[in-house]
């Protein structure tokens, strides 16, 4: 079986290493990379293919830093490309984000089967690229790993089971890496003695509703500054939130870094008394190091954690963001649900695959 992975953003790097791991000790099954660009610097591609260990990629792309549609439209155009010349079985593609629609839709539009790995989430948010893409990618894929009971729920709901398609339940991919990195992070990172950190609260920003509204993110910043009067805030800010932090006015008292790799969030996650996070992956992350989020969004995709209680919407009101904060900080919360799986959702994908594909 020959499988040819999309990916190029940060989470689906992680969650392509998950799926890449069981693909190396299968003897029968190979894997094609293609990295599209749209992620590209080294903090947020370089050190998560070095530290996951992930294969090379083999085609890189090198497209990024257009608007959504050119950059769409160029991965299409080149990812059919490599899938023409490579020929494989099936394309795997992770998430939501434009890497995720264009691997989907090149891979359909040559009659090359689909496989989508975090299918069925749904903010019902459709002003978010993200739903955007997760959504027509659903629709055109032929295999639906879905993450939760609630995602094949959503699929199930929108009439999914009378489309040419199979929906399977493996868990979260995220869990499996979470599970396997975490036992190596706290060799490999040292940002808790290096950054000094004692009591602190970890936070990340980058969503488009967000960034892209100036009067939001002020309204976060000056959150985050509140917090920090009390206890240490600490911010990998992703580079988008970087650049479109320069027109902010608010000055910003909490404590900002360059974003980090897998092993420093894992280390961070560990040790943090709290989250903020507009992250879909920092949402469950939390959850899985038993520790409460806050998330600066209105809606989440990942509803088990906030009908559980581990999770709070705030949007980016500031005052709704001290008020969770207030509630979380010192609540006492048993995290003893099992939400995402039992950690091996990258072996079932691989199984569910290899079965059908060496008939
Ligand atoms: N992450 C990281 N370094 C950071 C911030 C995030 O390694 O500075 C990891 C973290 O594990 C997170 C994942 O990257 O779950 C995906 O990140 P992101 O928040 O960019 O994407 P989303 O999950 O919202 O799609």
């Amino acid at each position: 079986m020959k499988i040819l992975t999309v990916v190029g953003a940060r989470p689906q790097f992680i969650k392509a290493a998950v799926v890449s791991r069981v693909v190396a000790c299968c003897d029968n099954v190979k894997e094609v990379i293609i990295h599209t660009g749209q992620h590209f610097d080294k903090n947020m591609s370089d050190i998560f293919f070095e530290e996951m260990e992930i294969p090379k990629p083999d085609y890189n792309l090198h497209i990024n830093s257009l608007s959504h549609g050119a950059m769409t439209g160029r991965m299409l155009e080149k990812i059919e490309t490599v899938i023409k010349k490579e020929g494989p079985d099936v394309v795997v593609v992770y998430g939501d984000t434009n890497s995720t629609i264009a691997g989907a839709l090149a891979a359909k539009k040559l009659h090359v089967k689909v496989a989508h790995v975090e299918a069925g989430l749904r903010s019902y948010n459709m002003d978010m690229p993200e739903e955007i893409n997760r959504i027509l990618t659903d629709r055109i894929s032929d295999y639906l790993f879905c993450p939760t009971i609630a995602s094949v729920e959503n699929l199930k709901r929108e009439g999914f089971e009378q489309l040419d398609n199979k929906i399977f339940n493996v868990g979260d991919v995220m869990l499996d890496a979470a599970k396997f990195y975490s036992k190596k992070s706290s060799k490999k990172s040292s940002i808790i003695s290096n950054l000094d950190l004692q009591e602190f609260v970890l936070c990340t920003i980058h969503r488009a509703e967000n960034t892209d509204n100036p009067k939001k993110l002020q309204s976060i910043f000056e959150a985050l500054n509140q917090i920090n009067k009390n206890i240490k805030v600490i911010v990998p800010l992703h580079p988008r939130t970087v650049e479109k932090s320069k027109n902010i006015k608010v000055k910003t008292d909490f404590t900002i870094i360059e974003p980090v790799g897998y092993f420093d969030i894992i280390e961070l996650l560990k040790h943090c008394k709290i989250v903020l996070s507009d992250s879909g992956g920092l949402q469950k992350e939390s959850y899985f190091f038993n520790k409460p989020c806050i998330t600066l969004r209105n809606e989440t995709e990942w509803i088990e954690l906030t009908e559980n209680g581990f999770n709070e919407l705030a949007g980016a009101d500031t005052k709704k963001i001290l008020k969770a904060f207030e509630n979380l900080i010192n609540k006492n919360i048993d995290f003893n649900v099992l939400l995402y799986g039992d950690g091996k959702a990258g072996e079932k994908i691989v199984n569910i695959l290899f079965s059908e594909f060496s008939k």
